[in-house]
C-alpha cells in the first residue's frame, strides 16, 4: 500500500512526502480509507504506530473538500475538534496537523490549561476550522462562552484511556453533550477497559474497529 493509492487531496500527499514517509503505516493504511469512507472509528493504537496521522490526514482531507459552517459569532465554525489527555499531545497533535495541512486553507488552534485564556480567546474569536483541546480548558473556555462547538462534523478522542485515568470523563461526558449528535467520530485508545467501552458504545455509531 502507498499514500498515492489512499485518494488524499494532492496538497496533503505533497505535505507527506515532504515529511519523508514512504508508505502509510498499518494503522493509517485501516484508518485513512474507513474515515473517508465516512465511518466512525474505534482504534486501537499506542503512540508510536502513526496514529496522529491516521486521523488527521483524512480529516484534513475531508474538511478541505466541506463547506464549513458559519458559528454564532459569524466566524468559520469549529469543524473538527481533538481532544486529548495532555497539553503535551494536544501541542504535539495541532503541530501535525500544521504540518500536514500547510498546503491547505484551513486553520487551527489548540488550547489547554495552565496558560493565560486570553490568547487562546483571542485565536477562537478569529475562527478557526480545527481545535486540539484538553477537556478541561475547553470547558471553561465554553462555559464563559467563547466557544461554540454546535457546528463540528468530525470529533476525535484521542488517548482516551488516559483521558479516563486522569479522570477526564465527566467533562469529556459534557463536552460531548456540546457538539452534535450527527457528527463522525473517531476513537483511540491503546487499551480497553469497560469504562472505555462504554464511552465507546455511547459515542460510535456502527464503527469500523482497527487493532494493530
Ligand atoms: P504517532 O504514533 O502519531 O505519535 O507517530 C509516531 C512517529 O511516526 C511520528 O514521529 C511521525 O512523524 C512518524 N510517522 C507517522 N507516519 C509515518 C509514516 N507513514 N512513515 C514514517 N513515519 C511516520
Amino acid at each position: 500500500m502507498t499514500f498515492d493509492e489512499l485518494n488524499l487531496a494532492p496538497a496533503i500527499l505533497k505535505a507527506v512526502r515532504e515529511q519523508g514517509y514512504e508508505n502509510p503505516t498499518p494503522i493509517q493504511a485501516q484508518a485513512i480509507p474507513a474515515v473517508l469512507a465516512g465511518h466512525d472509528l474505534l482504534g486501537g493504537a499506542q503512540t508510536g504506530t502513526g496514529k496522529t496521522a491516521a486521523f488527521t490526514l483524512p480529516m484534513l482531507h475531508k474538511l478541505s473538500k466541506g463547506q464549513g459552517k458559519t458559528n454564532k459569532f459569524g466566524k468559520d465554525g469549529i469543524a473538527a475538534l481533538v481532544l486529548t489527555p495532555t497539553r503535551e499531545l494536544a501541542a504535539q497533535v495541532e503541530e501535525s496537523i500544521r504540518t500536514y495541512g500547510k498546503y491547505l486553507p484551513l486553520t487551527s488552534t489548540v488550547i489547554f490549561g495552565g496558560v493565560g485564556m486570553n490568547p487562546q480567546i483571542d485565536r477562537i474569536r478569529g475562527g478557526v476550522d480545527i481545535l486540539v483541546a484538553t477537556p478541561g480548558r475547553l470547558l471553561d473556555l465554553q462555559q464563559q462562552g467563547h466557544l461554540d462547538l454546535s457546528t463540528v462534523e468530525i470529533l476525535v478522542l484521542d488517548e482516551a484511556d488516559r483521558m479516563l485515568d486522569m479522570g477526564f470523563l465527566p467533562d469529556v461526558k459534557k463536552i460531548l453533550a456540546l457538539v452534535p449528535r450527527e457528527k463522525q467520530s473517531l476513537l483511540f485508545s491503546a487499551t480497553f477497559s469497560d469504562e472505555i467501552r462504554q464511552l465507546a458504545n455511547g459515542l460510535l455509531r456502527d464503527p469500523q474497529t482497527i487493532q494493530v
